[in-house]
């Protein structure tokens, strides 16, 4: 796919909605949809209320969990708000002990942050240069007080995938639940809460196919599974979410999951070839190394440093695609990844750093265009100010 000039390569930061999606999603906005609040008794009320059950249960299947220990929210910052937050509350008497890793996303790591100021402690494990979290490290981390374990299914930065049932396994043998962000596993590789092993899965519909602001936090329903509400109000979401539910999100949500589960064999397979077609062009070129390995990786996430570059420059030279880069702009100064830097890369190489990560749009073609485009920039950066 491309976007006006540009080849889109971040689908890992967000994803074109499905024609058939928007459909859906259009089909729940006006006076001839289903617009009515689902919370109402009467029947446009009821009939938005059967839309959003199906979405439920859509939602549900698509992580192999059953409907009713789906509940919605906002997106995964959300969830990952309400799971880390609503354990560790709901368990305080228990314990106030967390572990979860320093390559997490943003939502994660401040709202362990913002438990760690009331009082909880909080244990921050650092993953391999591969970005793999070993389960050793956890096993060795895990106290008798420990009440959550946070880890995330796949990074969005690196695209590895983390021994998620080990970590379960070991989590609850000493009576600990298990977290896990599973947004960046949903339609790339299979997520089964059960299979996974975890009390609580976070998703988000518009990293596949679906719209912005909408996400679920998946929470199995099992004997001391239990968390508090983050957001109170009309007791909404069997009273863990409360908020007028967004049909047309919802619908959407429940669209995209859908879509996502009947593709998601297909199309990693097909991504995982332009990948190790990319991989091959990529090693031609000296100085350039791929963070996490195809074998330890979603298909459709790569992380590339490039040795003796410049951040800029490189990245000046590729603006004609979309892709992400080891920094992450706040305010004035980019600021290197933390999560290249928790591998130990410094900041000359996370600066130097890019995030491809692919979709349905994407074709072998672009592929070419990038690899060889890296190519011929990498060679007359490297002319230019050739490394010492
Ligand atoms: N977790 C991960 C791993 C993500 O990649 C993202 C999106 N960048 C989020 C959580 C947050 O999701 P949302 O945009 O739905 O708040």
């Amino acid at each position: 796919m491309s976007q006006g000039e540009h080849i889109y390569l971040d689908y890992a930061a967000t994803t074109p909605v499905d024609p058939e999606v928007a459909a859906a999603m259009a089909a729940c906005l006006t006076a001839e949809g289903s617009f009515a609040n689902p919370a109402s008794i009467h029947g446009p009320g009821r009939a938005a209320r059967a839309l959003v059950e199906r979405a439920r249960a859509e939602v549900a299947a698509a992580v192999g969990a059953p409907a009713e220990s789906v509940v919605f929210t906002s997106g995964a910052t959300e969830s990952n708000n309400l799971a880390l937050k609503g354990f560790m509350r709901a368990h305080r008497k228990r314990g106030q002990h967390l572990i979860t890793c320093k390559t997490e996303h943003k939502s994660v790591l401040d709202s362990a942050k913002a438990l760690e100021r009331e009082g909880c402690k909080v244990t921050w494990l650092t993953p391999g240069r591969d970005g793999r979290l070993d389960p050793a490290a956890v096993a060795a981390a895990l106290r008798d007080d420990t009440v959550l374990v946070a880890l995330m299914l796949v990074n969005n930065e690196l695209g590895v995938v983390q021994p998620i049932a080990e970590v379960a396994a070991l989590a609850h043998a000493r009576g600990a639940l298990l977290h896990v962000d599973a947004v960046q596993g949903l339609g790339k590789l299979p997520v089964a809460l059960d299979a996974l092993g975890a009390d609580s899965i976070s998703l988000s519909a518009h990293k596949c196919y679906g719209p912005k602001g909408i996400g679920a936090l998946v929470v199995r329903r099992a004997p001391g599974v239990v968390l508090e509400a983050q957001m109170h109000g009309g007791g909404h979401e069997r009273g863990l979410r409360s908020g007028t539910l967004a049909t047309h999100q919802i619908v959407g949500f429940g669209a995209a999951a859908r879509l996502a589960a009947a593709r998601v064999a297909a199309e990693s397979a097909r991504l995982a070839a332009i990948r190790a077609r990319l991989e091959q062009r990529l090693a031609r070129i000296a100085g350039v190394h791929i963070n996490c390995p195809a074998a330890l990786s979603v298909p459709n996430i790569v992380s590339v440093s490039v040795e003796g570059v410049h951040g800029e420059s490189l990245l000046a030279d590729l603006d004609r695609f979309a892709l992400s880069t080891g920094s992450a702009c706040s305010a004035a100064s980019p600021e290197p990844s933390y999560v290249l830097r928790a591998l130990g890369l410094d900041d000359l190489t996370a600066a130097a750093t890019l995030r491809i990560s692919m979709g349905r749009g994407t074709d072998a073609q672009q592929i070419d265009d990038l690899a060889d485009a890296v190519a011929a920039t990498v060679a007359r950066l490297r002319d230019l100010a050739p490394a010492a």
